[in-house]
């Protein structure tokens, strides 16, 4: 049964220094009157209480805008808070003409417009000027200077409270949206609003400890839009017949990765990668390559640094060729090589561990340079969603206006954040700006579209 209720009390900050500490299901207020029906209209509803959903709701309030955050975990943000390892690499360095490259398929083309109208520095003045100030490391990512990424979600929170945005959590979770005539339904398990505006926040599909179970696939779907093939992004890489199982841990720095499909050549990444118990691991390299890769197909990866694979043969050959009567393990473990790992390459090899220099057959020797240099895995698939950082694939970025983040054939429906066909194909704050960027872009269009953005 489905009840439409009245006014819940909302959640208010009134001084500077107010800190939530956590907003749970509990804190739902429960003296709503579910016989009530006179209740106006929501101005918005915002399915999602992530980064985005909770950032819109923030930039879509104002005098006599009634907007309500609908989450069905106990409490918003969850997945912010592990981000980064728990630290939220918040954004990168770069300008934003960087960052469109570092997008999945054409998803940085797409997100161009979201990106300009909120850049990095935008989203790093927001966090500075409420109290978090973050710093770039070496390699560009930005973290909170204090080094830990609880308070983002926090001061998402106290944003909202601030601006008198009602967030319901728990028993939350939206199964329909409606249109119908001016008006959108929006029904949870709890309860059935309505509302001139709805936005999609809903996330993707990995990690489905943190809420974001894929809801938002079904919900679009439902309404008639597009959905691409969606899938795990930013994964491990699992190997059929691993022959490295007991080698886990071991990793190797700035190495090149290149995938193959029916024999041509797909994609090449170069990056650090560690092996796993059942296939390889780590940012960037292995975890960039999984977006793309599918079952059967070849995985190349050089397990040595070189400008490239032929100067790594050349270098190998020299250093072997040099070592005369040593034992050829010692002498590669020289270069950085792991011993543990080298002795396995010599058993694939077929060649004897004590092997020397001198007695290595021009056979063994270029088989033992190709595995070091070209090592072909096949891939078996990849770790999956329970540990993914994205998922690739979403709601078709062609059903949705790349200037305002509406739904061309539903007016009045917004789409943000990981729910949309898009994912940072690299770590490093992607996602998290393409989420802050899409939820202001589409927060300025709600605020200046308003009603007339309904179909008339
Ligand atoms: C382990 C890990 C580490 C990561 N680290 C980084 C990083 O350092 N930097 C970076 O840029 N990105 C990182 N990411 C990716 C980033 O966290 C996501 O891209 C980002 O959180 C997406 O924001 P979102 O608001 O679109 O979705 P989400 O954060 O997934 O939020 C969606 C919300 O919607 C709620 N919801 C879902 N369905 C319903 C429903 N039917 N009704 C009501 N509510 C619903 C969910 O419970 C959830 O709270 C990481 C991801 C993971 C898993």
């Amino acid at each position: 049964m489905q009840h439409t209720f009245g006014p819940a009390k909302q959640y208010s900050m009134n001084t500077k220094n107010d800190h939530p500490t956590a907003m749970t299901e509990k804190d739902n207020f429960s003296d709503r009157d579910p016989a009530d029906t006179r209740t106006p209209p929501y101005t918005a509803i915002i399915i999602g209480g992530g980064p985005a959903g909770l950032f819109c709701a923030c930039r879509a309030a104002g005098k006599d805008r009634r907007i309500l955050v609908l989450e069905k975990m106990p409490s918003c943000g969850r997945k912010l808070c592990i981000t980064g390892a728990g630290r939220c690499n918040l954004t990168h360095t770069g300008t934003m003409a960087d960052f469109v490259s570092h997008y999945g398929g054409d998803g940085g083309k797409f997100l161009r417009p979201a990106l300009m109208n909120f850049k990095n520095t935008d989203l790093l003045a927001f966090f500075r000027e409420r109290g978090i100030p973050f710093t770039a490391d070496e390699n560009g990512k930005y973290f909170p200077q204090r080094r830990h990424g609880k308070g983002c979600p926090l001061r998402l929170m106290a944003e909202c409270m601030r601006a008198g945005i009602e967030i319901r959590c728990g028993g939350e979770s939206v199964q329909t949206i409606k249109p119908t005539n001016d008006l959108f339904t929006v029904s949870s398990e709890d309860a059935t609003y309505t509302a001139e505006q709805v936005v999609l926040a809903t996330g993707g599909a990995s990690y489905p400890a943190t809420g974001s179970t894929g809801d938002g696939y079904t919900l679009a779907d439902r309404l008639g839009l597009p959905v691409t093939e969606t899938g795990p992004a930013l994964a491990a890489v699992l190997i059929r017949d691993y022959p490295f199982r007991d080698l886990t841990g071991i990793s190797f720095d700035d190495v090149p990765l290149s995938l193959y499909r029916d024999s041509k050549k797909t994609r090449q990444v170069t990056g650090d990668i560690i092996l796993t118990v059942n296939g390889i691991s780590g940012p960037p390299g292995a975890l960039h390559i999984s977006r793309y890769v599918r079952p059967g197909d070849s995985l190349h990866v050089g397990f040595v640094t070189g400008t490239n694979e032929e100067s790594a043969r050349k270098d190998l050959a020299a250093v072997i060729a040099g070592g005369k009567n040593r034992q050829v393990k010692t002498v590669l473990a020289e270069t950085g090589i792991p011993i543990r790992f080298l002795i396995r390459l010599l058993e694939l090899s077929g060649i004897p561990r004590d092997a020397t220099c001198a007695h290595l057959t021009k056979t063994d020797r270029n088989t033992l340079i190709r595995y070091l240099t070209d090592f072909p895995f096949t891939v078996k698939g990849t770790e999956g969603y329970a540990t993914a950082m994205a998922t690739r694939g979403g709601v078709a970025r062609d059903a949705i206006r790349q200037k305002t983040m509406e739904a061309k054939e539903v007016p009045g429906l917004f789409c943000i954040g990981e729910v949309l066909d898009i994912d940072g194909g690299d770590t490093g704050g992607y996602n998290l700006q393409a989420a802050f960027s899409t939820a202001a872009l589409a927060a300025k269009a709600m605020v200046s579209g308003g009603k007339t953005n309904k179909k008339k």
